[in-house]
């Protein structure tokens, strides 16, 4: 006779129920997408940026005055991580999920020689310095509950080289080692870290190379036509939406048992071209 198992029960249609998530970089791209489908899913979710207007446009065209916040960030300061990660659990009453989204890649440079340390020290302050501290006050909430979620966003250039600048690759690579290096270390209080490696996905990072007024839809298709082309998934567009279900399925109980992973969300594209994960 079968055993009975928690499969059997049916699913909750909202998969986060219950649950409250902080969400760096949450007022565009793919932590928009990210903060939206765990609103849909019934999180609370306080939204970390520094762009406030974007942040609590985002707020005010989800809220109904209770379950979505916005705070001011800055994620290379400490004082301010600290102070988000708390108001949100004032604001919610605990922490259960953390992502760690802002990023940016810094303008291309294919000549090292050129490449400015004063760059070079902005990426990384953003994207590992931000991912560090991110994880350091997510823990100090989480670790007293014996549980939470930690999610990061690194990317393909995790995990290869010779993708974006080189400042954005060696910082990538960095995410997913304290990624794997904080797992280790959480796994006896319960607490899950992971991280997800999309390809490129139609953002304003994507294109941050370009002056704003040379995002036009021709440099927009002129993307979409890379994408297609360098994907290894031909005739599927990755989109924000499609890694927020990436770091749903990782912030919700479905993934309990995954902890020190890099969800790779790139259509194939590293197993073919660089056979590295
Ligand atoms: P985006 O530019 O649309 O969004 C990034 C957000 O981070 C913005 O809202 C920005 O204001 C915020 N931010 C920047 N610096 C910050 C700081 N110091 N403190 C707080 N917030 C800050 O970019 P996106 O494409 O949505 O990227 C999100 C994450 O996904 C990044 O970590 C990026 O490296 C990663 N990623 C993106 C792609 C892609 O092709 N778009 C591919 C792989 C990985």
């Amino acid at each position: 006779m079968a055993m009975s198992s928690s499969n059997d029960q049916p699913l909750p249609s909202q998969r986060l129920l219950g649950k409250v998530a902080l969400v760096t970089g949450g007022a565009s791209g793919i932590g928009e997408s990210t903060v939206r489908q765990f609103h849909r899913h019934g999180a609370k979710v306080c939204i970390v940026d520094i762009e406030d207007d974007l942040g609590q446009n985002l707020c005010d065209s989800l809220n109904d005055g209770l379950n979505v916040c916005y705070f001011h960030c800055d994620v290379t300061r400490e004082d301010d991580v600290s102070r988000a990660v708390d108001f949100a659990v004032t604001k919610f009453g605990t922490l259960d999920i953390m992502v760690n989204n802002a990023g940016i890649t810094g303008p291309p440079c294919p000549d090292i020689r050129e490449f400015e340390l004063s760059t070079f020290e902005k990426v990384f302050d953003i994207n590992v310095k931000g991912v560090f501290l991110g994880m350091k006050h997510a823990a100090r909430v989480m670790i007293p509950l014996k549980k939470g979620s930690i999610i990061s966003l690194c990317s393909v250039a995790s995990v290869t080289g010779g993708i974006g600048p080189h400042a954005y690759c060696g910082s990538k690579h960095a995410a997913l080692g304290l990624t794997r290096s904080v797992a280790a270390e959480l796994g006896k209080h319960g607490i899950r870290v992971n991280c997800i490696s999309p390809y490129a996905v139609p953002t304003s990072l994507a294109l941050a190379h370009l002056h704003e007024d040379e995002r036009t839809e021709d440099a927009w298709a002129g993307f979409r036509t890379f994408v297609e082309t360098n994907a290894n998934l031909q005739g599927v567009g990755l989109l924000p939406e499609d890694v927020a279900n990436a770091v749903l399925f990782l912030a919700s109980d479905e993934s309990k048992y995954i902890s020190g992973d890099n969800l790779m969300v790139d259509g194939g594209f590293t197993c073919v071209n660089h056979s590295l994960r």
